[in-house]
């Protein structure tokens, strides 16, 4: 009987136990020092000791996945935390396509694949000479927002790249990625796509709470003008959001397109869970600044399901218990392979 694995971390509870609530065997490999958190939750069947995540590749850990017939659920900590190589390597099934993560974590491919998809994607700006207006400087990889700034001009730029350089926190220029800032409401969409019945399922959004600049809004201008200052988009936390209906059937053309392409340029395409992140501006145009090809943390918000996924399901559906549901059916009909990588 297959079961179900992931990193103890990021939305470990929520996948562990939507794949409890599906009847199937829950394995978490957890460093030694969280093991105390998750030895609190009964669904968790077996924990795997690590010091480190990398472990996941050792023999040791392998084996013990393998003999459970274990899928591993990919998210944004095995993202953070190991080298796109290292995930490549991995021998365990990945759900999804781990294929993927690669285009996830290099900004010029992820440029790419969500130009191909036909997104509307904020201009890139090739070097600080060319900044015209407000812009968005991203350090690459899954920085989380840390160490992120806004610049309206080179000198402003110049100024803030200069401090994090000072605080160690890039080297250089060829550490940030330039984008226009785009005004707006900021969501975050996610969604499933199921290779077994080729269908895409919209099953959320939600907003995030990025720090500090959140607070800067709290603060009056008077004050924000005499601060000698450097935001920061450090992601706390998620909370719920819904859309105007009427921007539903845009929702779903996005990330049809977003498959579509995907299946074009890394085999066997986007499948499982994934999340287009982006702004509305003030005309109602989305913009996508990014995606995440595996589960986000946004979706913690829906562990009893979302006003989303209430449409399409009579069960409180989680994305976790989600992609559970689509293990036990591949499992079934004997068509794992199509389902991992
Ligand atoms: P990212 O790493 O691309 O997800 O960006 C982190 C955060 O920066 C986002 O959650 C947004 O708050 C903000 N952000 C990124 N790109 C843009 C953009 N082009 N316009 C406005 N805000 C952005």
């Amino acid at each position: 009987m297959v079961s179900v694995a992931t990193l103890g971390s990021h939305c470990a509870l929520q996948v562990l136990k939507g794949a409890k609530d599906e009847g199937l065997k829950t394995i978490l490999v957890s460093e030694k020092k969280r093991e105390r958190l998750y030895k609190r939750f009964s669904f968790i069947d077996e924990v795997i000791p690590v010091d480190s995540f990398e472990e996941v590749l050792d023999k040791k850990c392998v084996s013990i996945l393998e003999r459970n017939d274990a899928v591993l659920i990919p998210h944004g900590t095995l993202i953070a935390q190991m080298s796109t190589r290292q995930i490549e390597s991995i021998t365990t099934p990945v759900f999804g396509n781990k294929w993927i993560l690669r285009w996830e974590s290099d900004r010029k491919l992820k440029e790419q694949l969500m130009k191909e998809s036909d997104l509307n994607v904020p201009q890139s700006v090739p070097n600080p000479k060319k900044i015209k207006r407000l812009v968005i400087a991203k350090r690459h990889g899954a920085a989380g927002g840390k160490g992120y700034f806004l610049a309206s001009s080179e000198k402003d730029y110049l100024k803030k790249r200069n401090i994090l350089v000072k605080q160690g926190l890039i080297k250089g220029d060829q550490d940030l990625y330039i984008q226009e800032y785009v005004m707006g409401v900021l969501a975050y969409l996610q969604y499933f796509y199921s290779p077994l019945n080729e269908t895409l399922e919209f099953f959320g959004v939600d907003k995030r709470h990025e720090s500090d600049i959140e607070g800067l809004a709290r603060i009056p201008a008077q004050q924000q003008l005499g601060m000698d200052y450097i935001s920061s988009f450090n992601v706390i936390g998620n909370s719920s959001m819904v859309l105007r209906e009427s921007l539903l059937d845009e929702v779903y053309q996005i990330g049809e397109r977003f498959v579509k392409a995907s299946k074009r340029l890394v085999k066997p395409g986007m499948n499982g869970p994934f999340c287009i992140e982006g702004v509305y501006d003030q005309d109602g145009k989305f913009w996508s600044f990014e995606f995440s090809a595996r589960i986000v943390a946004g979706t913690n918000i829906y562990m009893e399901g979302s006003p989303y996924s209430t449409l399409l399901y009579d069960t409180p559906m989680s994305m976790g218990r989600r992609i559970a549901r689509e293990i036990k059916l591949a499992s079934k009909s004997k068509k794992i392979e199509k389902i991992t990588t």
